[in-house]
């Protein structure tokens, strides 16, 4: 989290209102959300905010929040661990980080309403509507694994919202 005086204030007062650390996000996340947003801890490095669930938010806040070049996928880009906890996969290059933690941590899935087969990215999806006959006119849900937390980005005034224990950090 960085430590801007007014955030840390915040910060100290929705933990003793509520009695238990808040939901830190980006700020960023307001301007895309009207309401509903899910996220999940990110569990990146001893990382203590939350990540709205969609690749374009992961890599922000990997970018903003963890200095990881999120577009450098070129041959000379070199290679790094993930460093989420637990995460025991092999190197890969920055521009990767997000796809691996949104799929491999969390647990975002694209599922064939046709024929029930998950897929970890939605181009990936899109190939399997191309290549399998019987299922090119299929839609997809989005599933979100276990431990998804909704908040409501429209009761969220000031950059904090005390009944959802919600804090953003600019
Ligand atoms: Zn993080
Ligand atoms: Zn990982
Ligand atoms: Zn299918």
């Amino acid at each position: 989290m960085n430590t801007d005086p007014r955030s840390l204030f915040v910060h100290a007062l929705l933990h003793e209102h509520n009695g238990g650390n808040p939901i830190v996000i980006d700020q960023d996340i307001l301007s895309d959300y009207d309401n509903k947003v899910r996220l999940k801890p990110c569990q990146w490095n001893g990382c203590t905010m939350h990540i709205a669930l969609e690749h374009k938010h992961v890599a922000k806040h990997f970018q903003q929040r963890h200095g990881i070049n999120t577009s450098a996928t070129s041959e000379e880009a070199q290679k790094m661990s993930c460093l989420w906890l637990g995460c025991s996969d092999a190197q890969m290059k920055p521009g990767n980080i997000a796809r691996h933690v949104l799929s491999a941590h969390l647990e975002v899935k694209w599922n064939c309403l046709t024929c029930g087969k998950p897929y970890t990215r939605e181009d990936a999806f899109r190939r399997h509507t191309q290549e399998k006959m019987t299922c090119q006119y299929a839609k997809y849900f989005v599933s979100y694994g276990n431990g998804v937390i909704k908040i409501d980005t429209g009761c969220i005034a000031g950059g904090w919202s005390a009944g959802q224990n919600v804090l953003c950090i600019p």
